[in-house]
């Protein structure tokens, strides 16, 4: 193997979810400031937040990029050159741009930090590339309509480059995200971040001179999903990435769950590291997709890698998301003298119920919750507040930060 395996970047909406993915295995995490990111809602980062999820990745070999991807008006401008050098103080190890005057505003304000030109420049081509590296582009996140063949193109033509592609998560049906749904219908603009997802709701027809009559617009029961994309999956073509060039791996959610954060991180690090073994004869495990199955998600696709047809990647059969397990909690700390795990609740279980334990080496193993005793040692029949932290019993010992699910019925996003 002349090079190593692609890098993982995971998402991290917050400073917990940033360190559940650097511990379930991500060579690097994506974050948001509270201002000048896509994602407004994701959650996002204070500086003083970013300053330690920073620490906790540096500490463990990671590193952190913070997106700076709005498609910033002049009015954005001021207050940027403080955030971008306060970025370079705090040493995030890159950040993420779109726009050139921002890109610009990098150069002169933190010369010292790594350029990623994120997705949303929709670069598409070999030239494209070779300008965005002219202007200092150390990294350029591809545009998600790129066939892998494409992709092998332009890494031969510009190998200089380094080249990062989305490879799970949900998929926006606009070209490359650049979408005025939203900002028309909410106030709410997809390209500062704040998209409401107005393409996934549901249509009627109405006629002009007859307000108030709606026509379904119907291709089963319970509507049309024009717009609807499925989410991307590309565990079992890693070695097809690899081959083609690409040099890091990106998992979207950053407004996912941690269980989702942990699940799909996991998986995509197994993965990697199957293929880092034997990059000739990959073969995705049976058990890492049924890991995938586990979480929120809708149907899964490979996306534009395959085929230009863009239908491929439309899922006209339903919105809904999909998960095989419900997060109930994960583990603070194992008392091994007592055999109790504590545990920080985040959905409804009770004692008697089968479970599941997911550790950050990837393990799965089936437990039954025996019991769950309060934090002054008194039984309870269910763990009743979201992150109350409880004792259970009848929990293998497992490290801090295992995540406990149980099969589908509760209420995870
Ligand atoms: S409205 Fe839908 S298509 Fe438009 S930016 Fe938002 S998620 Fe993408």
């Amino acid at each position: 193997m002349d090079r190593p395996v692609p890098e993982l970047v995971a998402p991290a909406g917050d400073l917990e979810k940033l360190k559940f993915a650097v511990v379930y295995g991500a060579d690097a995490v994506y974050l948001g400031g509270k201002e000048f990111g896509l994602r407004a809602r994701a959650g996002n980062f204070t500086l003083e937040e970013m300053a330690l999820g920073v620490g906790f990745a540096h500490r463990r070999g990671k590193r952190v990029y913070v997106t700076v991807n709005i498609f910033a008006r002049n009015r954005h401008l001021d207050g940027l050159p403080a955030y971008l050098r306060e970025l370079a103080r705090l040493g995030v190890d890159g950040v993420i741009v779109a726009d050139p005057g921002v890109l610009e505003l990098v150069r002169e304000e933190a010369p010292g930090l790594e350029i990623h030109l994120s997705t949303q420049a929709n670069t598409t081509n070999w030239r494209s590339l070779r300008f965005w590296a002219r202007q200092g582009v150390k990294r350029v996140v591809l545009a998600r309509e790129l066939t892998l063949e494409e992709i092998a193109e332009i890494h031969r033509l510009v190998p200089g480059v380094e080249l990062e592609v989305f490879v799970h998560g949900a998929m926006c049906i606009s070209y490359s995200g650049r979408c005025l749904l939203s900002s028309v219908m909410t106030g709410r603009s997809a390209n500062l971040g704040e998209c409401a997802q107005p393409c996934r709701w549901s249509y009627a027809l109405v006629e002009e001179k007859r307000p108030g009559q709606f026509f379904p617009v119907e291709e089963d029961e319970r509507g049309t999903y024009v717009f609807n994309s499925s989410d991307l999956c590309m565990v079992e073509h890693l070695d097809r990435l690899y081959a083609a060039g690409v040099r890091a791996l990106k998992i979207e959610g950053r407004v996912k769950s941690i269980h989702y954060v942990a699940t799909v991180t996991g998986v995509y690090r197994r993965a990697l590291d199957l293929l880092a073994r034997d990059p000739e004869n990959y073969r995705c495990l049976p058990e890492l997709l049924q890991e995938l199955e586990k979480v929120s998600h809708r149907p899964y696709t490979t996306g534009f890698f395959f085929s230009e047809r863009a239908e491929m990647s439309v899922n006209p059969v339903s919105s809904v998301y999909r998960r095989a397990y419900d997060f109930t909690g994960f583990v603070r700390y194992y008392d091994h003298r007592a055999g109790l795990a504590l545990v920080e609740q985040r959905g409804v279980f009770a004692a008697g119920e089968e479970a599941e334990v997911l550790t950050p080496a990837g393990e799965v193993i089936s437990c039954r919750v025996e019991e769950i005793l309060d934090p002054d040692g008194r039984p309870m029949e269910r763990a009743p507040h979201p992150r109350q932290w409880v004792w259970v019993g009848g929990m293998p010992p497992v490290p801090p930060y295992s995540i406990l699910r149980r099969p589908a019925g509760g209420g995870e996003k």
